[in-house]
């Protein structure tokens, strides 16, 4: 099996993926802050995360996943003043949401950690960089002194230090591009005690905190957004490297490219944006996911309703091929022999699994794999229409193999009531054979109920799980 390679934002390199224990991975991707609706945009970052993290298991890794929650931040405060509300409703009611649609879309981490759950070790990390010389004490708060660290501008390559301004100039910083670590509450504000001021946490320092708590000084992937690069994550690098004395603080940063609404990146000054919650209420959240794993997470993918449209289409009919493979295969037995045709269509399947593969080796090509996955649906067409076993066994275990980072293809178990499903199909055809319509559409429509489509083919009817 090929080495796994990834592109890394750090070195602008594609490197060979190698793990500080072998056999583990350990990753970081910045979560949302809750003050709205989860949008689109999230759904590709979370969704491609979660596909590099099923391929890394596919390929026998144990991943390890913390993704945060910023429960409190300027833009929480700011809602909840301009709704009246208490900012712990607003944190309530979308982390709520979050994980109810991220849940929809296949994706759990291992640790969800909160910034309000870990203020006492955001204090200690800010003390500690006090101490070390790299964090210094103002009336405001308590500011990171980047001119103190050497590697500042190594993630998003700005060297300049005028571009490196960040956050509005408070004149008790020593540099405008100094960023805060604790900011003291203004009245009204919340607030938790510290040494310095009550205060909140700057957002940066949060995810420095929560990712070494959980993976320690040092680990492998940071994943986020691009436009998290800076200042972000760079000022995530300048407080871990300067507090743990480690360079480099991640190995690998991987980043998703952006998802843009008729070629505009979404915001809220153009009004562009769409809420997820919308998007999984016209289409079930397989058909998401496909559509957004069919760009490779690095590039720039355009919104579409059409293009959703369109996946649904082709997932329905490779659902239907993956079933009917399935019935084929439960069904039948092997035959002690292959035809030539048979032998051919095995290792076709056999290239088939080895493109999938070297595609999702390679930085994760997602759109190169599915490609490969359609060969593999037309290849279990051809098995079927053979009705050959042998070549169904192959072809499916090829689309089992893939499923495992699409997590679309292949239908839970639920073979225990598949019998009744074939009984309730035949006692249907009967009663359309004698002409009692209304009996087989009750069972119709009592199946879809129970989440069976039916799709009549002539006299024939295919089903389905829906
Ligand atoms: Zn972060």
């Amino acid at each position: 099996m090929k080495d796994i390679v990834v592109y890394n934002t750090l070195t602008r390199k594609y490197e060979k993926l190698e793990t500080l224990t072998p056999g583990l991975v350990k990753m970081y991707v910045c979560g949302p802050t809750v003050y709205d609706h989860s949008h689109i945009g999230h759904a590709r970052t979370y969704v491609a995360f979660d596909g590099i993290k099923k391929y890394l298991m596919l390929r026998g890794y144990q991943v390890l996943h913390v993704q945060n929650i910023t429960d409190i931040d300027d833009k929480i405060i700011n809602k909840a003043n301009e709704l009246g509300v208490d900012w712990r409703e607003i944190v309530e009611t979308y982390s709520k949401e979050y994980f109810e649609l991220m849940g929809k879309l296949g994706i759990r981490a291992n640790i969800n950690p909160r910034v309000t759950e870990h203020i006492p070790e955001i204090i200690e990390f800010i003390d500690d960089l006090i101490k070390k010389g790299y964090a210094y004490v103002a009336p405001s708060g308590v500011y990171f002194d980047v001119d103190k660290y050497p590697y500042y501008g190594q993630l998003s390559g700005i060297k300049d230090k005028k571009m490196w301004n960040q956050e509005t100039f408070v004149k008790d910083k020593k540099n405008p591009y100094d960023f805060a670590l604790w900011k003291c509450a203004k009245p009204g504000e919340p607030w938790w005690e510290s040494p310095w001021c009550k205060g909140r946490p700057g957002w940066h320092i949060e995810c420095s905190t929560m990712s070494s708590k959980y993976l320690g000084k040092q680990f492998d992937i940071h994943g986020g957004a691009r436009d998290l690069i800076f200042p972000h994550h760079e000022n995530e690098i300048a407080q871990s490297e300067a507090r743990f004395g480690v360079h480099p603080w991640v190995r690998y940063w991987l980043h998703t490219g952006y998802l843009t609404i008729k070629g505009e990146k979404m915001s809220k000054s153009l009004g562009n944006i769409i809420a997820l919650k919308d998007v999984l209420a016209k289409y079930d959240p397989k058909v998401v996911r496909l559509w957004l794993l069919s760009a490779h997470y690095r590039t720039e993918l355009n919104f579409d309703w059409e293009a959703l449209e369109r996946t649904k289409t082709s997932l329905e009919r490779m659902r239907m091929t993956v079933s009917a493979l399935r019935r084929l295969v439960e069904k039948g037995s092997p035959k002690g022999r292959l035809s030539e045709w048979e032998i051919e269509a095995i290792n076709k399947a056999i290239d088939l699994r080895n493109s999938f593969h070297e595609a999702m080796s390679y930085d994760f090509n997602t759109p190169k794999a599915l490609a490969s996955v359609s060969e593999m649906m037309k290849l279990g067409n051809e098995a079927l229409e053979k009705e050959s076993y042998e070549a169904s066994l192959a072809v499916l275990g090829a689309i089992e193999e893939a499923d495992r980072v699409f997590e679309v293809f292949v239908e839970e178990s639920k073979a225990d009531v598949e019998p009744f499903v074939e009984l309730l199909v035949e006692v249907r055809k009967e009663l359309r054979n004698r002409k009692l319509w209304d009996l087989a559409d009750m069972i119709r429509s009592r199946l879809a109920e129970l989440g069976v489509r039916l799709l009549d083919k002539g006299k024939e009817t295919e089903w389905r799980f829906a």
